[in-house]
């Protein structure tokens, strides 16, 4: 039988072994990291993609109670959304979970395909919905926590960015588990020291069926550049990704002041009340604008 080699742990595993040994490293981040109890309810973030399907099953099969929340937000006229929709419906059965689903169009009568109309990176934009949705939906149901599935290469990603640009109240924020608040649910990433090609491997290994092609507007995201030259690194210097993420978790739990995020007052949004530190959410403002802009095009259309 094949085996599959890690390099980075000089270690190999056969095929039929390597779903066990994925699912033992994400269960020693749960421990390690007291990201969440047997005893509650955890709400995941699916898009489809590998990374976090891979992580709903990952979840289930240690014995914790995780529903899934998909978000679909029209990309390009709703084709790549309805296929990445249908995967995460085929894991719910799997699974035999719960799996709340949200339509951008039916909620705010807008698409993610809408945001180049108003000049803004697509990316940014997509974030915010969904960490909107995310957090709002959440509270709705009453879940103490949030989990999403960023893997290695994301977070050494995010990091390089960060300290790129010296963006020291993301470097604050970035680490695998973030405590919950009166406002916001607990977030936690189990998937934060499993690199990106182990998902892959763990979702072919273990019969996942997710969704092949990338998001069209993936080609424009700037951690895509960082990832590609972490990559080349990492080719040169095996290791390196993990050791640039784990040093940065590790010196940061040694120093709690870079520990502590900035602390800010929370409000409610003026138009639709979710918990916000501005007069107006980030969200209902980027609404306001691709309203505004379809509102006046219909008018120069009708003229
Ligand atoms: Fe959203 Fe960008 Fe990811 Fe596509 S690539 S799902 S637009 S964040
Ligand atoms: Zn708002």
């Amino acid at each position: 039988m094949t085996g599959i080699y890690m390099r980075e742990h000089h270690l190999a595993v056969c095929k039929n072994c390597f779903p066990k040994w994925f699912e033992g490293r994400v269960a020693e981040t749960i421990e390690r990291y007291k990201m969440f109890k047997k005893d509650e309810r955890i709400l995941l973030g699916v898009s489809g993609g590998k990374d976090s399907l891979a992580l709903w099953q990952v979840l289930i099969r240690l014995g914790y109670q995780a529903d899934g929340l998909y978000l679909s937000l029209g990309i390009k006229n709703d084709n790549y959304s309805l296929d990445s929709k249908e995967k995460c419906i085929k894991m719910k059965e799997k699974l035999g979970r719960e799996l709340y689903i949200v339509d951008l169009k039916n909620e705010i009568e807008i698409s993610i395909d809408d945001a180049r109309s108003i000049h803004l990176k697509t990316c940014s934009i997509c974030g915010t919905v969904k960490r909107y949705f995310l957090n709002k939906i959440t509270r709705e149901k009453a879940y103490p926590v949030i989990a999403t599935g960023h893997n290695l290469d994301d977070e050494a990603a995010t990091l390089f960015g960060n300290l790129l640009r010296w963006e020291e109240s993301y470097l604050r924020r970035q680490y695998p588990v973030i405590s919950g608040t009166n406002f916001f649910a607990r977030k936690v990433k189990p998937l934060a020291f499993m690199y990106e090609r182990q998902c892959a491997i763990y979702a072919l290994t273990s019969g996942i069926d997710y969704i092949r092609t990338e998001c069209p507007y993936s080609s424009k995201a700037t951690s895509i550049s960082y990832k590609e030259n972490l990559n080349q690194l990492e080719n040169r210097h095996e290791g390196i990704m993990k050791f640039f993420y784990t040093n940065f978790t590790n010196a940061k739990k040694k120093d709690n002041a870079m520990m502590k995020a900035e602390e800010v007052e929370i409000v409610s949004c003026q138009i639709c009340g979710e918990p916000t530190t501005v007069a107006v959410c980030r969200f209902c403002r980027i609404k306001e604008k691709i309203m505004n802009k379809k509102k006046n095009e219909t008018e120069k259309r009708e003229k």
